[in-house]
């Protein structure tokens, strides 16, 4: 998870909060994007939400890892199949 500048402005009704800014002095959390104050169990359960999503998209790429995989190793497999039953032909040569 990382926090980041980020120089865009929103406006605070359609702001969700995802750039925040962590005041150490005093445990001040704030928006970067529309500089709204935030409370800390607010920001916490944002990041815990990002996290989840985040977890879940590592799931589906993993997933596709797989199948990519497997998808690999099969035609891997056609392909010496095809080699052992047709073995490769001399080039043709001309006259
Ligand atoms: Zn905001």
């Amino acid at each position: 998870m990382r926090v980041t500048t980020d120089e865009r402005t929103h406006r605070p009704g359609e702001c969700d909060h995802h750039n925040i800014r962590l005041d150490p002095r005093g445990g001040i959390v704030t928006c970067r994007d529309c500089s709204a104050a935030l409370t800390p169990f607010w920001a916490l359960t944002m990041l815990a939400d990002q996290y989840a999503v985040a977890l879940a998209h590592i799931e589906r790429l993993n997933t596709r890892l797989a199948a990519a995989d497997a998808r690999i190793l099969d035609l891997s497999a056609e392909l010496d199949g095809k080699q052992t039953k047709e073995p490769l032909k001399p080039a043709p040569t001309f006259p």
